[in-house]
């Protein structure tokens, strides 16, 4: 029989994180090495007294000594604070890393990971969104091979499986187009936190839902399409599919388009990323039937009633820190967002002002990257509604 795979899973506490878990223990043979949460010590600790790693990391220093204390006679290293994730997987042996961590807290453990050579299943948007540039040039030397946990990207990287790039004419990323896709620009103006939290099909956290209410998600998304398949800007594509059964579709050059379809369920995209270059049973998600699908519709997007997404754009053109600059300042508009201090189409004023105020520099370092999204932020937290 062969040895257990052995799997560091950073941000096991999140959505993402307690798929995986629910993903392994149907495939079998995973065995865990480190277990990374932000702040979630006592789901943690149920993790980890189930799973037996060797390390478990906690961000958040207030909730070491109760998770150390639920550990206790446990034989589990506990290691604490912002760094903690970033120094395990440095140090640990394992053969694969799954990223589900949240926001910027994701781009040094991703650095780490595949500045050693090991293959990384990439929830974690951050990541490729500031540093896709830079990972990939050192995934260049190092051959760490890069597996997409979203469901659009996972799409596109199964659409592409047998294929050559050569033969890619372009890629269509679907989008729900978030609740207020009906919406008339009055409408949107006002929409409020509770109305923009409710997502029609998928489950998620609220900076992702209130991302994918503004579009700024797919703008993002187009970003990691970008680092994650090497094609031109204007070959990627978006298009507006409310039901969310095609996560994605790929049109070659001989004008024949693939998809992958089914209903909603991260499962899926971490199985297909774990078990690259093959694929698994997972005979719970098998009931899913095409009869019992909505119609299939497209749509082109408003980029007038949705500009997030023009600016996605508008920050890849740019390059360099520019999408850093973008994903802070939308980090802390949703913030303010959520906390009412500004309106919903504030959101993407607010980026459009931070991209105009900024003088690109060249993505060369973690550091940068950090800061340029940092301006970003700044920009986002002295904006005053007017
Ligand atoms: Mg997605």
């Amino acid at each position: 029989m062969a040895a257990d795979r052995r799997l560091a899973l950073l941000g096991s506490t999140g959505s993402i994180g307690c798929q995986t878990f629910e993903v392994i223990e149907a495939l079998g043979g995973y065995r865990l090495v480190v277990l990374s949460a932000h702040s979630q010590w006592e789901l943690l600790a149920r993790q980890a007294i189930q799973w037996k790693p060797e390390v478990v990391t906690i961000a958040d220093e207030n909730s070491y000594s109760s998770l150390k204390d639920a550990l206790f006679g446990q034989f589990i290293k506990v290691m604490t604070g912002p760094d903690a994730c970033r120094e395990a997987v440095a140090e640990l042996e394992y053969d694969i890393a799954l990223n589900g961590l949240v926001g910027l807290s994701g781009l040094q453990p991703s650095y780490e990971v595949i500045r050693r050579g090991i293959d990384l299943a990439l929830a974690n948007k951050e990541s490729l969104v500031l540093g896709g540039d830079y990972l990939n040039a050192i995934r260049a030397k190092t051959g760490s091979a890069l597996l997409p946990v979203d469901s659009e990207h996972s799409a596109i990287f199964q659409c592409l499986f047998g294929e050559k790039s050569l033969d890619i004419h372009r890629l269509i990323l679907t989008a729900s187009g978030g609740p207020f896709r009906t919406w008339s620009h009055e409408q949107i103006a006002g929409v409020t936190p509770e109305q923009a939290l409710k997502h029609p099909n998928w489950k998620m956290g609220a900076k992702v839902t209130i991302d994918s209410a503004t579009l700024m998600n797919k703008g993002l998304e187009v970003i990691e399409a970008y680092h994650l398949f090497g094609l031109p800007i204007e070959r990627i594509e978006v298009r507006i599919h409310p039901v969310s059964i095609v996560h994605s579709l790929v049109q070659f050059i001989d004008g024949s388009f693939k998809a992958q379809l089914g209903k909603p369920d991260m499962r899926l995209p971490i199985q297909v990323a774990l078990n690259h270059p093959g694929r698994a049973g997972m005979p719970f998600l098998l009931q899913d039937d095409p009869t019992n699908w909505p119609a299939l519709e497209f749509q082109t997007v408003d980029m007038e009633k949705f500009p997030c997404l023009r600016l996605a754009y508008e920050a890849l053109v740019a390059g360099g820190t520019v999408p850093a600059v973008v994903n802070g300042a939308d980090e802390a508009a949703v913030e303010r967002f959520l906390k009412k201090e500004i309106r919903f189409t504030d959101i993407a004023r607010i980026i459009a002002s931070a991209i105009q105020s900024h003088t690109p520099r060249p993505a060369d370092s973690i550091e940068t990257l950090l800061s340029a999204n940092d301006y970003g932020r700044q920009i986002a937290l002295g904006y005053s509604a007017g």
